[in-house]
């Protein structure tokens, strides 16, 4: 049985007082949640305060990227030691606005993932097509050169450790949702490829979340389908009360 993962992507939103008000609301609006695991990736600069308010709590606190190299003359850049000094437990990778507005490659995002299971974070890896490869039926072609780079170096033990966000990028901050058939339709064709790569044990037991405009509205429909294993949401997770209500659909 996989868990089911309720995670929440800031972005460039919440700083330091918006996080901790965010988490003392949180707390009085969700308890007794053993069934879920809640994750929130803050900016950077937000994640003290996020371990800090957390700590007694059973929530994952990740970081929304991570550079590949332990230090050097990568301006800009964080390190994987410098999130380990935080206690971050969780990082997204590849994220659609980090491989279309920055530019990272599936190459880039490949060695940001190996190392951060060599680190021992559990890795968030985003995959999802435009709406042009989808216009164009290249869906399935876009999911298999993302999964198949990302996946190329990872062991069958490492590979189980990756949680899957399949993210189309139409749906990302657009308010349009893949309808729970597309989302199905991915999820069981990135699943194949998973099984195909490995065998059917990483496939059964690696989580695939669904990312898009994912909303109280919408989550019953698209968290009910048997190959959703969660949600990475962004708007919906800046509130405690929007987000409060995703987790309870999931309880
Ligand atoms: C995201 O940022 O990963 C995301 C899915 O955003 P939104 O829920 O706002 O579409």
């Amino acid at each position: 049985m996989r868990k089911l993962f309720i995670a929440g992507n800031w972005k460039m939103h919440n700083g330091v007082k918006d996080t901790e008000d965010f988490f003392n609301e949180l707390f009085n609006l969700v308890s007794n949640y053993e069934k879920v695991d809640i994750a929130i990736a803050p900016p950077f600069t937000s994640i003290p305060k996020a371990v800090e308010v957390c700590r007694t709590k059973r929530v994952l606190i990740g970081a929304q990227n991570m550079y590949f190299e332990d230090k050097g003359a990568f301006t800009g850049e964080i390190s994987p030691q410098f999130l380990k000094e935080l206690n971050v437990d969780f990082v997204i990778l590849g994220h659609s606005e980090r491989r279309h507005i920055f530019g990272e490659t599936n190459d880039l995002i490949a060695k940001k993932l190996k190392k951060a299971l060599n680190e021992g974070f559990i890795p968030i890896l985003c995959v999802g097509e435009t709406l042009k490869e989808r216009e164009d039926e290249k869906t399935e072609t876009v999911l298999k050169e993302q999964v198949d780079s990302a996946f190329n170096n990872l062991t069958p033990d490492e590979a189980k450790r990756v949680i899957i966000a399949y993210e189309p990028v139409w749906a990302i901050g657009t308010g349009k949702t893949a309808t729970p058939e597309i989302a199905r339709d991915a999820h069981f064709f990135i699943r194949k490829r998973i099984k195909e790569l490995y065998n059917s044990i990483v496939a059964d037991e690696i989580r695939i979340l669904y990312g898009g405009s994912v909303k109280p509205e919408n989550a019953k429909s698209l968290l009910q389908v048997d190959q959703i294993d969660g949600a990475l949401i962004g708007g919906a997770s800046l509130k405690a009360q929007s987000f409060a209500e995703i987790i309870k659909i999931g309880m």
